[in-house]
């Protein structure tokens, strides 16, 4: 299989290519040159199979035979053996139609480990078997930072820069980053928001001889092997829902915000999983659901919510999405990507946009109501969600049917927000690894929101 870019000016390439590439050198996003569509007879054999094995094969349909079988399995293997569940990805049932799929089971406590624990074995893997230095370079709403720190600190051969809006990332996603004192790492913390540093990254990244120079690799959802990795647990649960209920309608509810980890949901579903409903949960920073409902992209103005990983204008996932709704017309994308450029919109029209409606249900989570699902669900049902979980669900409260089962995606544990658990009276236990934290000294650099300014510190430390 061979991977492409949306905007159509990079030569096809293979999967470790790709994986080393990151953004495409032309500006757009990577993809393969055709999704595989999984017969279902071998859906039939993936159902009995455990996450890691499903994993392997999953991957095997991408990789090209370019890492051997064996090596692929063990590069799984080591990935998640640190987690804290043995299941990896366990579905828990809160009701008949609503179940959560907790992806917080690895080390940081959010989704991002799963797919970033990986990522820093194949970093790893590839600068061991091609003498490559890796050096990553990314921008965070305080949950991939985590993850991509914990998940190549200490390796041999990469070092990892990591961008957090100064603070406006809660104290354990902070502290998660900042207590980490291998040499390896170095953390930027910048007077602005979330966008402001993932356009100083985007920028370094689109600077393709820059980007040669230091060796630069990405670690955001920009990178395709990330979003592949993240189609490995909606298979997961799938199959243990279907197995469980028999139910015929199965349903997600993703909470987004850079459209990742609900196109890994869409990239599962084309490959041929019957996903009855796809929904996309914003918070205030809602772009996203005014696109499904309006089918006009433009950004609002920036607001603080209890979801500080969902705090985003741009979704960086977005044009991938873009790219099959245009029918993979690679023209057709650089041309609204270039009017977003210059216009700060796109709009679609409104067939197209009952071709979104029919691909995504959405809705946007005000503030307040996220409290309420929180003292809600741990009111009936006994189950602490956090302000990101909390977002999915209400979103499944609003846009399923009675006749579907939903299963909703916890993508952190309350433990790193406990800013909002606080707010709706509950007190929390943390778990040992989170508590520790906070006794732990902090290594970070304050620096002025500009790219000059990061370029300077990068120079230093690559
Ligand atoms: C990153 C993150 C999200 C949003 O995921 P995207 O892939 O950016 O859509 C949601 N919740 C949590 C806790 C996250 O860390």
């Amino acid at each position: 299989m061979d991977f492409i870019s949306t905007r159509g000016k990079v030569e096809k390439t293979g999967f470790i290519r790709t994986f080393l590439m990151g953004l495409g050198d032309d500006g757009g996003l990577m993809l393969p040159t055709d999704i595989p569509a999984v017969p279902q007879e071998v859906f039939k054999q993936w159902e009995q199979l455990s996450y890691r094995d499903l994993m392997l094969e999953i991957f095997s349909y991408f990789t090209n035979g370019e890492i051997p079988r064996e090596e692929l399995k063990q590069l799984i293997d080591e990935s998640y053996s640190g987690f804290r569940s043995p299941e990896v990805t366990p579905v828990k049932q809160i009701h008949d139609s609503l179940y959560v799929l907790e992806l917080f089971h690895g080390p940081t406590f959010a989704f991002k480990d799963i797919a970033l624990q990986f990522m820093g074995n194949l970093y790893s893997y590839v600068s061991r078997k091609e003498n490559e230095i890796i050096n990553i370079l990314g921008a965070t709403s305080g949950d991939t930072g985590a993850a991509a720190i914990q998940g190549v600190r200490g390796k041999e051969g990469i070092r990892i820069c990591i961008l957090h809006p100064h603070q406006k990332v809660s104290k354990v996603q902070e502290l998660q980053m900042t207590t980490v004192d291998d040499e390896n790492v170095l953390n930027l913390s910048v007077h602005g928001n979330f966008d402001d540093c993932q356009r100083i990254i985007k920028e370094l990244f689109a600077d393709v001889e820059y980007k040669n120079k230091y060796h630069l690799r990405a670690i955001n959802s920009i990178n395709f092997v990330r979003i592949l990795a993240q189609t490995v647990y909606y298979f997961y649960a799938y199959f243990q829902i279907s197995r469980r209920t028999q139910a015929e309608k199965i349903s997600f509810s993703v909470p987004t915000g850079n459209f990742g980890n609900i196109f890994s949901a869409y990239l599962a579903k084309r490959m041929g999983l019957p996903i009855h409903r796809l929904v996309l949960a914003t918070n205030e920073n809602n772009i996203l659901e005014r696109f499904v409902k309006e089918g006009v992209y433009r950004p609002g103005d920036f607001r603080v919510t209890h979801s500080p990983s969902m705090d985003i204008q741009i979704a960086s996932n977005f044009e991938r999405y873009l790219y099959y709704l245009l029918d993979q017309n690679q023209e057709k994308v650089t041309s609204l990507m270039q009017q977003f450029q210059s216009e700060g919109q796109i709009v679609i029209d409104p067939q197209l946009l009952k071709k979104v409606q029919s691909d995504f249900s959405a809705h946007g989570v005000k503030n307040e109501e996220c409290l309420q699902i929180i003292s809600k669900y741990s009111g009936e049902y006994d189950y602490l969600a956090d302000p990101h979980t909390a977002c999915g669900i209400a979103a499944y409260e609003a846009c399923c049917d009675k006749d579907e089962v939903c299963v909703t995606l916890a993508t952190a544990h309350p433990a790193k927000f406990n800013e909002s658990i606080q707010l709706c009276d509950i007190s929390q236990k943390f778990p040992a690894e989170i508590q520790a934290l906070f006794d732990k000294p902090q290594h970070m650099t304050v620096v002025e929101n500009s790219k000059q300014e990061v370029a300077e510190q990068l120079k230093r430390f690559f």
